[in-house]
């Protein structure tokens, strides 16, 4: 609404008759006595209102309209990315997932999304559909192809796979396997410690101190600062660290993992070879065995998996053939 406009306009001036200062002019020196209000006054003011009432509420829906296009565009992006097994777009998806999941609209699964749903306090559905899309977007790609949410979407993830991708190699420091396997126990007593709490009363405000999505609206206290730089550092020597051992989202979507439908293809020639194992950055991959809590569906392995160059079931394939051709 613009300040020139007939209806606030008329609005002043009804609202200076009503305050005794009507405008005057030079032809009358004595103020004019203010004037109750008439029934059509009233009326006047009624439909003024409600017109205001209507027009911010269709700049609401536009609103939130806008936010189901731009969300829904991004998933698409992601899910592309993912079905075409493209690392550019991957990068693409992850460094819109910070910028705009996280810097512009704050919208991350959160542990309190956890909270919400058990005490039954999650938004209406008139003022949260962006946010039941991001939730059902979650659920549904984590039961058809596991943690896509995690390796695609979650800006606090994407943050540190960017990290990862910058920091020089040299700087890491891998968690021997025995503890990783050890290590990934946490998230689960985080995510069981954090409903506990909240089931027997507690504050639910705890989750600021056990997740650090908070960081994208900037708006931590000291201790949280503090707590999110030693968590960051140690990012940078333990790749995913905070994914892989800390996250309660995370331990609630890899025990929902294990109904996934579409999961990762192995050739016979992996019960021995490594090289996908090495290659993981997440620990998901025991030997042969993928393991669907911790993968995140990232498409490394997948890729090598298909890379006919590297990947030994290929090069095996390769030979017999050359062989058979050469009689
Ligand atoms: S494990 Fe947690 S922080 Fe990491 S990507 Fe998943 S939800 Fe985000
Ligand atoms: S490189 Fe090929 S054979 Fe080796 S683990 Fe990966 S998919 Fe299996
Ligand atoms: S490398 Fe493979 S197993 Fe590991 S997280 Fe990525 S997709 Fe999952």
């Amino acid at each position: 609404m613009t300040f020139g406009s007939p209806r606030v306009i008329v609005a002043g001036a009804v609202l200076l008759f009503v305050l005794g200062i009507a405008p005057s002019s030079a032809a009358q020196p004595a103020p004019a006595e203010p004037q109750p209000l008439s029934l059509d006054d009233l009326a006047a003011l009624d439909a003024l209102l409600e017109e205001d009432e209507a027009e911010s509420a269709a700049l609401l829906d536009a609103g939130a309209a806008v936010d189901v296009a731009a969300l829904g565009l991004f998933f698409a992006l992601a899910v592309y990315s993912f079905v075409r097994k493209d690392d550019r777009l991957k990068v693409a998806s992850l460094v819109l997932a910070v910028a705009y999941l996280g810097f512009v609209k704050a919208s991350l699964v959160s542990v309190v999304d956890i909270f919400g749903a058990m005490r039954g306090t999650l938004p209406a559905w008139t003022d949260g559909q962006a946010y039941y899309l991001l939730i059902g977007f979650t659920l549904a790609t984590t039961v058809l192809w596991g943690r896509l949410y995690c390796g695609r979407i979650c800006a606090f993830g994407a943050l540190t796979q960017l990290m990862d991708r910058v920091v020089p190699a040299r700087l890491r420091v891998e968690p021997p396997a025995w503890l990783d396997r050890r290590l990934v126990y946490l998230k689960y007593a985080v995510l069981a410690g954090a409903v506990l709490y909240v089931l027997g009363g507690g504050d639910i405000l705890v989750y600021r101190y056990i997740e650090p999505f908070w960081m994208f609206t900037l708006s931590g206290d000291a201790v949280m600062w503090t707590l999110l730089a030693m968590l960051l550092l140690a990012t940078v020597f333990v790749r995913n660290l905070y994914c892989r051992y800390l996250c309660a989202v995370g331990a609630g979507l890899g025990l929902l993992s294990n109904l996934t439908v579409f999961r990762i293809k192995r050739w016979r020639e992996c019960d021995t070879c490594k090289l996908c194992e090495k290659t993981c950055e997440w620990g998901a991959i025991d030997g042969p065995k993928i393991l669907v809590s911790e993968c995140v569906r990232c498409d490394d392995c997948e890729r090598l998996y298909a890379d006919e160059d590297r990947c030994p079931h290929w090069l095996i394939q390769k030979r017999a053939a050359a062989r058979a051709a050469r009689g």
